[in-house]
């Protein structure tokens, strides 16, 4: 019998180490080492460090410490997406190549202007899932010249997806096969409420979106596993694999976890950082009891 070639299954924890990682994190990062095990695959750590304003050497090299308290052992070397800014330049040079994206002149305080001003009549201005107002026409329908002319006066800007000519590039409908937490199976994907998503700022080469899908991609994933708040993000990231003509990972979007007010794990709330179990004296064992696992 012909024996043919599995592809090893590749998981990924993939943090911002722009605050102390919670208990929610833990959750993450203990599902994917714990499926990378059971799948006989490997278990990667990428570094989301592109916002460069946010992100410290201290909290990354909290990262390591805390994940090394919890057990876990990851697969060498660590992407570091600072480390990888060309690689999704390169990314975006291939939209705009392909004129999927635009170069967007507005600032965040003018946005804000424009949908306040709109929004004083009494019409809700419309807004993506996360409930950021989307981003207004003005600038995608500017004609070359007139893009030419203020790319060439120096002023700064962002590139946006123009999000109706990527779908149609896209070619049909996209989907995305899903096991995780909340809807399961070949889930739809609708990246249009997005609206024409940033992929690159002038203070950030670029964004989640855009260093999530090449990353991905570069380092072989075969399976994403994250939180449930990122289950809509994955409508882009599957806009931009086609486009990008990269592969399709599996995805698993796993429950959230809930601090005492009900609202989702976040950094600043020191109680329930991972760093605070260890400090109090409480084994890595406690902690995935205390978490469902
Ligand atoms: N860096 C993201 C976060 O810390 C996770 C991104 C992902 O898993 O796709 O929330």
């Amino acid at each position: 019998m012909i024996e043919i070639p599995r592809q090893k299954p590749k998981f990924r924890f993939a943090p911002s180490p722009n605050g102390p990682l919670h208990l929610g994190h833990a959750l993450s990062a203990i599902l994917n080492h714990d499926m990378a095990a059971k799948a006989d695959g490997d278990f990667l750590l990428r570094i989301e460090d592109i916002d460069q304003t946010r992100c410290t050497p201290d909290f990354e090299a909290g990262i390591y410490a805390d994940l090394s308290w919890l057990g876990l052992r990851w697969q060498e070397p660590v992407r570091r997406q600072s480390e990888h800014f060309p690689a999704y330049q390169q990314a975006l040079q291939t939209l705009i190549a392909r004129d999927l994206v635009y170069p967007a002149f507005l600032t965040r305080g003018e946005v804000k202007a424009r949908v306040a001003a709109f929004e004083a009549d009494g019409k809700p201005w419309p807004r993506d899932p996360d409930g950021t107002p989307l981003y207004p026409p003005d600038d995608r329908g500017r004609g070359d010249a007139e893009r030419q002319r203020l790319l060439a006066s120096g002023m700064k800007h962002a590139w946006r997806l123009d999000m109706e000519r990527a779908m149609a590039a896209a070619g049909g409908p996209l989907h995305w096969q899903e096991s995780g937490d909340g809807e399961t199976g070949r889930i739809p994907a609708d990246p249009s409420v997005w609206g024409d998503v940033v992929l690159s700022r002038s203070d950030a080469p670029s964004s989640y979106h855009l260093s999530v899908v090449v990353d991905d991609a570069v380092q072989g994933i075969t399976h994403v596993v994250r939180g449930l708040d990122l289950f809509h993000a994955t409508s882009i990231h599957r806009l931009l694999q086609t486009l990008l003509g990269l592969p399709e990972p599996l995805y698993h979007h796993h429950r959230l976890l809930l601090g005492s007010d009900g609202k989702k794990l976040s950094k600043s709330m020191g109680d329930t950082g991972i760093a605070e179990w260890r400090r109090q004296g409480l084994s890595a064992a406690e902690l995935r009891r205390r978490i469902g696992l």
